[in-house]
């Protein structure tokens, strides 16, 4: 079971959860979830933080002649303390567990005008996320937009394009675009590597992932070179796993592939600050030599 966070921001969209009876309290920490998620604020355009505004978790009880209105939080805990009769704990999981849509609802903590909502169904003992706004790829875009750069327009398109097939359950996909991602970032440190002294493009083509990597790990980010078995989980996916697990494997491999690419930003903008310091040195000693 997703966590509410997981539910609300990366549960690719139609995918069924299965309910349990012993966990029905799962589904109410999404639907009365009382917290924050931290998303793309399209109204701020930038990141921002969101706060529920899901009401409490209500229902009758047996003693008070009013209703209970608590979060699920303070539910199971006075669970485990018995305050609630074994009657009253089944009232709460049949609300729980029948059939219903329902809308969790966030506001932007800058500005309440900004909103975000997220659209469930509970059938047939399962729970699915079935529509949110703004869409996920809306969402995705500028979520991964500071990566165009170190991309480029094609890459970048496949990397949304990634992201976009995992919203809406489509695993193996998915993993297909994640691995030309990889594959060309390696391919990418072959073409600067090509022309230096002693490099044989026709040996390297023969080689291994593995060994590629090895070969290029001076051009290569430290991350990348130190988890090059992401490239073997990558091609398992298209061959060998089922959608269902690439879907669940999707979201390190995603997060993997951004500190690869969030290395090679930072090594571009320190190159470009040394070229800059460097220059600027360089005249200051050419203007005090001419004095
Ligand atoms: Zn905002």
């Amino acid at each position: 079971m997703p966590t509410p966070q997981q539910a609300f921001l990366t549960l690719p969209m139609h995918r069924e959860i299965p309910l349990i009876e012993a966990s029905y309290t799962e589904v109410l920490r999404i639907e009365h979830y009382q917290g924050t998620v931290d998303c793309h604020c399209q109204g701020c355009g930038r990141e921002a933080v969101f706060q529920s505004k899901a009401p409490l978790l209500t229902f009758r009880s047996g003693h008070s002649p009013g209703a209970v209105r608590l979060s699920v939080d303070e539910y199971e805990r006075a669970t485990r303390h018995n305050q609630f009769s074994p009657e009253q704990q089944f009232v709460v999981q049949q609300l729980a567990l029948r059939d219903r849509a329902f809308t969790v609802e966030f506001s932007c903590t800058r500005n309440g005008e900004h909103k975000l909502f997220f659209f469930f169904r509970v059938h047939d003992g399962t729970v699915s996320k079935v529509g949110q706004w703004p869409s996920v790829a809306a969402l995705e875009e500028t979520g991964i937009k500071k990566y165009r750069g170190v991309l480029g327009e094609r890459r970048f398109r496949e990397f949304s394009r990634a992201v976009g097939l995992h919203a809406h359950a489509v695993g193996i996909g998915a993993f297909v675009y994640l691995r030309r991602i990889f594959e060309g970032l390696i391919d990418t440190a072959r073409q600067a590597a090509t022309g230096e002294p002693g490099w044989d493009e026709t040996a390297f083509g023969r080689c291994r992932m593995d060994e590629k990597i090895q070969t290029l790990k001076a051009r290569l980010p430290a991350f990348l070179v130190e988890h090059r078995h992401m490239y073997a989980i990558l091609s398992k996916g298209i061959h060998e796993l089922g959608e269902e697990e690439c879907l669940d494997y999707f979201e390190p491999l995603k997060t993997g592939i951004e500190m690869i690419l969030d290395q090679e930003i930072e090594r571009r903008e320190l190159a470009a600050k040394a070229d800059r310091a460097g220059a600027a040195l360089n005249a200051i000693r050419q203007k005090l030599g001419s004095a």
